[in-house]
């Protein structure tokens, strides 16, 4: 046989991932199927990835015996939530290898930090995000220029699902809302007219190399992502190459090693604005799990293990559609009933993935279903026969 890189982590080896949701579940199915042992840290007992990992490590996020305990066992670790605490990553980072690091992801979590980045490659990337303002005080909010309103009021930290945001049409609205998000620090931003919404997955390896995916369109409800579709109907292939050399440009700059999608903004004349980065697999990457030679999960286990990365071709249209706990009441009705996945599972081109959270709450994300077809006409289709099976 061939030898290995002395750096690559071969199965059976261990890998870890900070958190304890869905996309670490995701990871934990990927890794093993390709034969690693899979410990997870997460202050929860019962969780989607724990339910499946080999090993759950329960520990608060910035536990110091538990980072250890996950060091010790695990020859790599990644995460699967920005939120993860920086410092948690340097401490495993002294100890293993860690992918993306604690600068990467810092960077992502901190709106200030984010949009500086993103102003800062600009020339690079060729995008830039939507003009904003910091706001700390009261002396911000007399200083915001009229361009900025309407505006979104959005948390600098935390903020995920359009959570920690709040719309504001007048400086009397962003005083208010200001001041209901507690006086934190937040960032204003305009509000713009999107024609429609994209977003990039693209991974990096050690090695420097990175890879794209097709570019995804998005479709928002409630602040929470309801469909994705690729190819996307209104992407032009001009837009699409635009916003594949900005995510390029943008993994290179940050030194980041690993599944990295960003989000971007489509506007009305067809330009391109760059709105956030998630530094870890992305709901709207869930799609490539089953209509891409490798998934966004498959790149991650390979970016951390320090092996090349996968092809990222897209061999089947897709579409993908969130399952939120909403669809398990029916009218106002407290009682929840499951679902009737034997009719979905009759649709052609069907794949179901739940997440294994026994409580379903309205606007909770319970699982994703994503059709493929031959053509994009069809995996829409059977979408459509889903949604009104699925009310
Ligand atoms: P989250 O972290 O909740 O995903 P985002 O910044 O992506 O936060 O905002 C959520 C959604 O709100 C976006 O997908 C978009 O639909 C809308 N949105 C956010 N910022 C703007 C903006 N500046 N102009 C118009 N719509 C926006
Ligand atoms: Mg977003």
């Amino acid at each position: 046989p061939k030898s290995s890189s002395p750096l690559a982590a071969n199965p059976p080896s261990w890998l870890g991932v900070m958190g304890g949701g869905q996309l670490g579940r995701m990871f934990a199915q990927a890794a093993q199927s390709m034969g690693y042992q899979v410990a997870v840290l997460e202050p929860a007992r019962d969780c989607p990835a724990g339910q499946v990992a080999q090993r759950l490590v329960q520990a608060g996020y910035s536990d110091a015996a538990g980072l250890d305990a996950l060091a010790a066992q695990c020859v790599a670790v990644t995460t699967e939530f920005e939120n993860v605490p920086a410092d948690s990553l340097s401490r495993l980072g002294q100890q293993v290898f860690v992918a993306p690091d604690a600068h990467g992801v810092s960077v992502a979590q901190d709106r200030i930090a984010e949009k500086r980045f993103f102003v800062g490659c600009a020339a690079k990337s060729g995008v830039l995000p939507a003009p904003h303002k910091v706001i700390s005080s009261e002396t911000d909010i007399a200083s915001v220029g009229d361009e900025l309103l309407p505006g979104i009021l959005k948390t600098v930290r935390m903020g995920y699902d359009g959570k920690g945001q709040v719309r504001v049409r007048s400086r009397e609205e962003l005083h208010a809302a200001f001041h209901a998000m507690g006086q934190v620090t937040c960032l204003l931003e305009k509000m713009l007219p999107l024609a429609y919404e994209v977003s990039v997955l693209t991974v990096r390896g050690a090695d420097g190399q990175s890879v794209v995916y097709p570019i995804a369109e998005n479709v928002h409800r409630d602040g929470i992502l309801f469909t994705t579709t690729v190819p996307g109907p209104n992407i032009t292939a001009e837009c699409a190459a635009k916003a594949q050399a900005a995510a390029r440009a943008i993994v290179a700059e940050l030194g980041y090693v690993g599944v990295l999608c960003i989000e971007f903004f489509v506007l009305a004349d067809g330009s391109l604005v760059v709105n956030e980065m998630a530094p870890r697999p992305h709901n709207s990457g869930h799609y490539t799990i089953d209509a891409c030679v490798t998934s966004q999960f498959a790149q991650q286990v390979r970016a951390m293990a320090r092996l090349p990365l996968g092809e990222v071709r897209q061999h089947s249209p897709a579409v993908m559609l969130n399952i939120l706990g909403d669809i398990w009441f029916e009218g106002d009705s407290e009682q929840p009933r499951e679902p009737a996945w034997d009719r979905i599972l009759g649709l052609p081109g069907a794949c179901l993935h739940l997440y294994g959270k026994d409580d379903p709450r309205r606007g909770r994300k319970m699982g994703h279903l994503t059709f493929i077809a031959a053509t994009l006409e069809e995996a829409q289709d059977q979408l459509h026969a889903a949604c009104l099976i699925l009310g």
